[in-house]
């Protein structure tokens, strides 16, 4: 293999590394085939089918397409984990076509040899425009079956329901009545300005957006469409001084920061990029103030290409509240996670339908879910919340009642059991004091006859007859009944007595 034609291969498989550049890879190999018109070579691919690499994380599928020209070639599709996809075309020299060969090739091409399957006869060795359709032929090969391969296992890997959530976000956003829609940035390029000037425009709308209401946002680039001599292009805002174009956008998030990015990225735009805003995303995120969500969303709206999902704060929020990804902490981790399984087709609407989405209804604070055709499936549904919490608020009211109902039942059988223990030791201490006052009442009794005995006889003996003066005798009393309650006070009262006679 020539140098020339080494280097250029090298480059090839530099920049064939993603779908947008698939192209511009043909091209080059298109160049290396342009200074080999005089060594015509054959090529074999090496490897062909699947593999995965030792760690597991990679997967290579390698598709293999023959031609008289190229024997074979190689075009290797790694997907990695993550979702990110690697294409590297790679070409092996195995020997040089003889001119006879040569010769053969056109006379089979001028014939109009057919193709079949993936098999391509290249027209001819010398021209450039068949080489590179051969590549792109082998190129959209392979995007096409790793689409079909990426959308089947992107299905796998998505949440349940999220078709019909994402239809009813879809009924919900039909009026198209949000402040995006009115005021976002894909409305605020100047219709009557030419292509890279609306382009420029909207790269503008979307540096100021950070941090900024779009009614800020849109009042801002206006001022600057309005105010800027010669309008908003990349040559009045690098001849314009930063304290005037700090003026025009006063209002906006970091208006100060945002006045020098915007000075800083118009420069780089000229110098660059010839004027018009840069087409891939690698060379977007260069420009001072341009971040990846930026770049994605300026690569949908002004360069009308979908590379991937625009997740500002309000997608990262609907995403994580509808379980769409698993509690991502940032929008750049929420953008990997939603691109593992959304469909591509609808990589390029999801932002202004959910940002749209986002600033109506499931609001940062306070979400309107009674409001939300989404409220019986969304995770985060306030409405279900304050259902289950009306009915949890019942189930705890009537645990309640029944504890307290519980707690009444146990007191009342507590007092129960009180008092069946009070009688019954009442029962047990009259046992003991009929016992004592068995014994108790002979002694009484004997005492109150021998006193009755004693006054017998003084009345006998001719004593003195109480005079009138003097108190009457008092009545004994009768011995209670043993077993009587008045029984036992008079018998306590009496032992009492007795105690008092024993001591004196
Ligand atoms: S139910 Fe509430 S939290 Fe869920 S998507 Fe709708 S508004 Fe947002």
């Amino acid at each position: 293999m020539s140098g020339v034609s080494k280097a250029a291969l090298d480059e090839l498989s530099r920049f064939a590394r993603t779908r947008g550049q698939a192209r511009r890879a043909a091209a080059m190999l298109a160049t290396a085939g342009q200074q080999q018109q005089q060594q015509a070579k054959r090529w074999k691919s090496s490897t062909s089918g699947n593999r995965a690499s030792e760690d597991g994380n990679t997967k290579t599928k390698v598709s293999r397409v023959t031609s008289s020209y190229f024997s074979t070639s190689s075009s290797s599709t790694t997907r990695t984990r993550s979702g990110r996809r690697r294409v590297v075309v790679k070409y092996e020299e195995e020997e040089d076509v003889t001119a006879a060969e040569e010769a053969q090739q056109e006379a089979s091409t001028q014939q109009g040899a057919p193709q079949t399957g993936k098999q391509v006869r290249v027209t001819s060795t010398r021209t450039t425009t068949s080489t590179a359709s051969v590549v792109d032929s082998v190129m959209e090969d392979v995007e096409a079956e790793e689409d079909e391969e990426a959308e089947k296992e992107r299905l796998r890997r998505a949440p349940p329901n999220w078709e019909t959530v994402y239809n009813n976000i879809k009924t919900m956003r039909s009026k198209r009545d949000a402040p995006v829609d009115t005021m976002g940035c894909e409305v605020l390029a100047d219709p009557s300005a030419d292509g890279p000037t609306q382009r420029f425009h909207i790269l503008v709308a979307l540096m100021l957006s950070s941090q900024t209401k779009d009614e800020l946002t849109s009042k801002a680039v206006r001022t600057l469409q309005q105010q800027l001599p010669g309008g908003l292009t990349p040559h009045t805002v690098t001849a314009a001084e930063t304290r005037v174009l700090e003026e025009c956008i006063y209002g906006v998030g970091f208006w100060r920061r945002k006045a020098q990015y915007l000075k800083g990225a118009s420069t780089m735009i000229l110098a660059s990029f010839g004027g018009d805003i840069p087409q891939t995303i690698p060379d977007l995120i260069k420009l001072p103030g341009v971040g990846m969500k930026m770049a994605t969303i300026t690569m949908a709206v002004a360069n009308k290409q979908v590379s991937g999902i625009g997740v500002d704060t309000h997608v990262h929020r609907i995403a994580n509240r509808l379980r769409w990804v698993r509690n991502t902490k940032t929008p750049e981790h929420t953008r990997v996670e939603l691109e593992r399984w959304m469909p591509r087709r609808l990589w390029g609407e999801v932002n202004l339908l959910l940002v749209g989405f986002g600033q109506t209804i499931c609001q940062p604070r306070q979400p309107k879910c009674h409001e939300c055709l989404n409220k019986d499936l969304c995770p985060s549904s306030t409405a279900k919340t304050r259902r289950r919490g009306q009915q949890q608020q019942q189930q705890q009211q009537q645990q309640r009642e029944g504890k307290r109902a519980a707690k009444v039942g146990t007191r009342t059988a507590e007092a129960g059991r009180a008092s069946r223990r009070k009688a019954k030791e009442e029962q047990e201490e009259e046992k003991v004091v009929v016992v004592e006052d068995n014994n108790s009442y002979d002694a009484v009794s004997t005492v109150a006859r021998v006193k009755k005995e004693e006054e017998v006889d003084v009345t006998a003996d001719g004593g003195q007859e109480p005079t009138s003066s003097s108190p009457p005798p008092q009545p004994q009393p009768s011995p209670p009944h043993p077993r009587s309650r008045s029984s036992r006070r008079r018998t306590r009262t009496t032992r009492a007595q007795r105690e008092t006679e024993r001591s004196s």
